[in-house]
């Protein structure tokens, strides 16, 4: 610590005693001359007037000394309250950031809480993300893992408060990376990280750059859900703060993602079929009560479609009941594929007997789509212990309102086309 110096004038000094020394040798000039004993006492007045100043200079110095050694320490003292002050605000400040991440968080539990599906949680947590790490040009990613593969598939992606397109569909070897270790990642530059491959690290053919990223596993427990990722186009956009903050996102996201496809799974044990995954018969009736009104007020036809494997029980006699599960099984993704229309519901009606919904559908597109069906299944070959099978359905079809006025008598009117279909030889078609 400097201090200053409180320099004294020199020439001030310089000539008082000048002055005074000119004044004594007048006086002892004088005292000389005209008066010896005024010279002695002179003299002597003097060499106390001396010694009183040079005791009064050393205690003086003395003082000036312990004043400086007093400013000193209170100089230091004022640094250390200086630096505990920087420190308190620092620590306050950090206290004050801590306190509105948590209030975020509170939010978003609050809004995850709320979705009825995973799909809905996934958007409310990347939307939030973006917010969160709201750099122009950052792109947050949600990715969430296939039960089946474990492969990874997008399913949101935002970048300034709108969801864009990307081309990376099932991540990168960052993303992989997460997955393979369950570890939340930090790349401050995708191109030279020396943890992976410089020539994979060449930006990917996609739409956007990214040379910057954190990305952290959803996990609940030891399973992995899926990775949140947050990219940047600039090199060292994030801290090890970012990785550790979103970290904390993706626990609280994780168990509203997973009790979410929870609650669906107990939802779809209601309303599906466990062995083909179809709508079971009480939805099928509840949509019909439904539909029917709608079709009524707006003069649309209905069809409904009854269907039955021929001789099943004969092929469950020669290949046993699991290869007749597999063919349920077979004709159920079938009959998905050929009638996934939005508003269309397949369902597995009881047994080896299906029904098909088809709202604004007349009787003569059901007729073609159904005999499509029906010709499609007879010539497909179904492998079971390296032979090769066949099966063939019956089907009646019924519309609304021509050939019924409620959904019982629509049932009836095309389980009665099944049967006449049924006793003209089997693997037909028939209009009620
Ligand atoms: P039809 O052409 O007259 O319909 O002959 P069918 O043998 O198909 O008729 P039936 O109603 O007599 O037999 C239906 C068979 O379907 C009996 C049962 O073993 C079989 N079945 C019903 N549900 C299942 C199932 O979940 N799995 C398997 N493997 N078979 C089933
Ligand atoms: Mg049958
Ligand atoms: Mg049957």
């Amino acid at each position: 610590m400097t201090q200053p110096q409180n320099k004294p004038s020199f020439n001030l000094r310089f000539l008082l005693v000048t002055a005074l020394l000119a004044l004594l040798a007048i006086l002892f000039i004088y005292a000389i001359h005209y008066d010896g004993a005024f010279f002695s006492v002179i003299l002597f007045s003097q060499l106390f007037v001396l010694a009183a100043l040079l005791y009064f200079r050393r205690y003086l110095e003395k003082e000036i000394t312990e004043i400086h050694l007093k400013k000193e320490e209170y100089l230091e003292e004022i640094n250390l309250l200086n630096l505990d002050l920087k420190k308190e605000e620092l620590t306050r400040k950090s206290l004050f950031q801590r306190v509105e991440a948590y209030a975020r968080l509170k939010s978003l539990a609050e809004k995850l809480s709320l979705c009825a599906t995973h799909l809905q949680a996934a958007e409310i947590l990347a939307d939030r993300v973006s917010e969160l790490f709201s750099g122009d040009r950052t792109t947050t990613l949600l990715y969430l893992s296939y039960p089946t593969t474990g492969d990874l598939g997008l399913v949101v992606a935002v970048k300034k408060g709108s969801r864009i397109q990307i081309l990376s569909k099932k991540g990168d070897m960052f993303d992989a990376w997460v997955v393979k270790n369950l570890k939340p990642l930090l790349i401050e530059s995708a191109r030279t990280d020396f943890r992976f491959d410089a020539e994979k690290n060449a930006p990917l053919k996609d739409d956007r750059e990214y040379a910057s990223l954190i990305a952290v596993p959803l996990m609940v427990g030891v399973k992995i859900l899926g990775v949140l990722r947050v990219d940047s186009p600039e090199e060292k956009y994030f801290s090890t703060d970012d990785l550790r903050f979103l970290s904390r996102i993706a626990d609280l996201g994780a168990v509203s993602l997973e009790s979410a496809q929870l609650y669906e799974h107990l939802q779809d044990l209601a309303i599906k079929d466990g062995l083909t995954g179809l709508y079971l018969r009480r939805y099928l009736w509840d949509r019909m009560s439904e539909e029917l009104p709608r079709q009524l007020r707006r003069k649309q036809e209905m069809s409904l479609l009854m269907m039955d494997l021929d001789h099943f029980k004969k092929y469950n006699d020669r290949f046993g009941h699991v290869a007749g599960d597999i063919v349920l099984r077979t004709l159920s993704d079938l009959l998905i594929k050929h009638f996934q229309q939005p508003g269309n519901i397949v369902c597995r009606y009881g047994g080896e007997e299906f029904a098909v919904m088809l709202p604004d559908c007349s009787k003569t597109q059901a007729q073609a789509l159904a005999e499509d069906f029906r010709a499609q299944i007879a010539q497909a070959e179904i492998v079971l212990r390296r032979e090769k099978t066949t099966i063939t359905v019956s089907i009646g079809i019924a519309s609304f309102p021509s050939d019924a006025q409620i959904k019982e008598e629509l049932v009836q009117k095309a389980d009665q086309a099944l049967y006449a279909a049924k006793q003209k030889g089997r693997n037909k078609v028939c209009l009620a």
